[in-house]
């Protein structure tokens, strides 16, 4: 398996706005599966607004279609993704939907996205979220949901890349997430993809502002 140090693709700056203590900034994106947070962390990245830069998850599940190593995800096998735990490699990991597969976001992903002088943009799940801010207080915390309940269930089904029962682990997986949706620091809702994105955006120019007075 390459490193996840390989896949950097930026040139390193000094500039950059810092938040917080550790000088580091992290944008966090969670929200049920199917809402479309991937769509809209694909669209946050082909901005220019705000320099984003996306940490990618370390993960022990197969790849789906076209999905590439190091781009999409770096594909683990779970004894080396424990492996890496063990060595304190993650910021946080866990097992996500309750399906014995692990996810993780690597401290080399957001240290690139520093080196950078971008935001970590971190698409999570509900816990590794809670265990960002335990580290990172300062993090930019953002929930994606749809205007209906119903909504993301239609989109997943409608996205065509789960089996009926990976659908129905993820819609459990939902109401539990639904339920941490006021723990975020923002709750932003995708019914609109560009009003979504935008929104996203003046968030992170705010806090921007907000850290440069
Ligand atoms: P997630 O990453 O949250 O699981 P995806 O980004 O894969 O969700 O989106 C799920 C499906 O919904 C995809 O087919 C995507 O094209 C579609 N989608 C995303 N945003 C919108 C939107 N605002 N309106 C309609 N469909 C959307
Ligand atoms: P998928 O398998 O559809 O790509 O992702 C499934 C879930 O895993 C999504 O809810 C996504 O937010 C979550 N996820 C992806 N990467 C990470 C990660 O690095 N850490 C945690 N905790 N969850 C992740």
């Amino acid at each position: 398996m390459s490193d996840s140090s390989s896949s950097a693709t930026c040139v390193p700056t000094s500039s950059g706005h810092s938040t917080g203590a550790t000088g580091l900034r992290i944008v966090v994106l969670s929200g049920p599966s199917g809402t479309g947070k991937s769509t809209i962390v694909n669209r946050l990245s082909a901005q220019q607004e705000v320099k984003l830069i996306k940490a990618i998850s370390a993960t022990t599940r197969a790849p789906r279609n076209q999905e590439r190593h190091g781009e999409d995800y770096y594909f683990l096998s779970k004894e080396e993704f424990l492996r890496r735990r063990d060595a304190q490699e993650f910021v946080e990991c866990f097992e996500v939907h309750g399906s014995d597969k692990w996810y993780g976001t690597l401290k080399s992903e957001v240290q690139r996205a520093h080196d950078c002088g971008g935001w970590a943009m971190l698409e999570i799940d509900v816990q590794g979220a809670m265990q960002v801010l335990a580290l990172y207080p300062e993090a930019v915390t953002i929930f994606i949901r749809t205007a209906s309940e119903t909504e993301f269930e239609q989109r997943l089904r409608a996205r065509g890349t789960e089996s009926e029962e990976v659908i129905q682990r993820r819609l459990q997986t939902a109401r539990r997430e639904l339920e941490m949706a006021e723990r975020y620091r923002y709750q932003v809702i995708n019914d609109d993809l560009d009003r979504a994105t935008a929104e996203i955006v003046q968030i992170l120019k705010g806090v921007e502002g907000n850290s440069n007075a």
